[in-house]
């Protein structure tokens, strides 16, 4: 599998990113033994570079994974943190869930919020700069939905690595076209800055349209890796092998046939947009008053899918 340098971090990584969201307590919850093995799976099978967040909740699983290989991969994490404070609880949270001494990417996680994120949370971007300092972190970044903050990266000295939304349809972007995404992100990379991709296949929405939407990402730039979840040793063999130049795209009918559209409820907040969207009767609030997918009645159309203002509904 290629091999590509995030920016002027010097830190190389794989093409390919496992993306460590989709297998944990937020969307398919697979139990920590179950998703370790997944992880490491992917570990032994080429992949170096690990993304997942504080928000995630699957340091436990990647902890696993690592027991279970014989080399530390690239690890990138990132927190909502506000302040100093609550960003250096995250750094030790990191560490010592991971059971590493070093991070080797740590992100600002700041998917939706607005382009005042560096003013706003500039007590948690010091914290992460001092602990750059310290060793502790090699690269601060910023994890971003919006056009406008990657443009504003681009000019700052004080990220190394960029990660933001992008995918062929422009599926979550804010703030901007996929045009002005991919312009900021070219800004960012001709600064040297390390960048890795977000949601290439919309959350798992895009999986009909794998081959186009995945080429559209390559694309982009030789030197960006592509972050994508996986859940299963079977989505990370085929994967690999994508990325190593193998293109079975048959096995991509097999995996999306395993696949279900699912609320992540820690994200859901409750407005009902996508039970009016949805024709098949098939979603309602439960009890928290978060929205539910009956799996009987779904017909996998992804209306509800593109109508979640929060992105919070996946095919997982
Ligand atoms: S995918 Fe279609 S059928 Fe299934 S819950 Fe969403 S809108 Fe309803
Ligand atoms: S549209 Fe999204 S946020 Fe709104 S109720 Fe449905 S899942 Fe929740």
């Amino acid at each position: 599998m290629d091999i590509v340098v995030l920016g002027k971090t010097g830190i190389e990584v794989t093409k390919l990113c496992f993306g460590a969201l989709p297998l944990g307590p937020l969307q398919k919850n697979l139990p920590v033994a179950e998703g370790g093995e997944v992880i490491a799976y992917g570990l032994n099978s080429g992949i170096n570079f690990i993304d997942t967040a504080q928000g995630y909740k699957t340091y436990p699983h990647i902890k696993m994974a690592l027991n279970a290989v014989n080399f530390r991969p690239v690890i990138a994490t990132k927190s909502t943190a506000v302040d100093y404070e609550g960003m250096e609880e995250a750094i030790f949270e990191a560490l010592k869930s991971m059971g590493v001494d070093y991070l080797d990417i740590f992100h600002l996680h700041a998917a939706r919020v607005g382009s005042d994120v560096f003013e706003v949370r500039k007590g948690a971007l010091q914290c992460l700069l001092d602990y750059k300092k310290k060793g502790i972190i090699r690269a601060v970044g910023i994890s971003t939905h919006s056009v406008k903050i990657v443009q504003a990266a681009a000019y700052r000295n004080d990220i190394d690595v960029v990660f933001p939304l992008i995918n062929k349809i422009g599926r979550g972007i804010l703030e901007g076209t996929v045009a002005d995404m991919e312009k900021a992100m070219d800004i960012c990379s001709k600064n040297g800055k390390g960048i890795y991709l977000m949601k290439v296949l919309g959350g798992g929405t895009l999986i009909d349209d794998f081959e186009s939407s995945m080429e559209y990402a390559l694309d982009l730039g030789n030197n960006y890796s592509i972050a994508v979840g996986m859940i299963s040793n079977e989505e990370v063999e085929f994967n690999t092998k994508y990325f190593s130049g193998i293109k079975n795209l048959e096995d991509i009918i097999k995996i999306k046939n395993k696949k279900q559209v699912r609320v992540s409820q820690g994200m859901c907040v409750g407005c009902g947009t996508c039970i009016s969207v949805c024709h098949s009767d098939a979603i309602d609030f439960d009890e928290n008053e978060k929205a539910f997918i009956d799996q009987s009645k779904c017909i996998q159309c992804g209306y509800c899918v593109a109508s979640c203002p929060e992105f919070s509904i996946r095919v997982i």
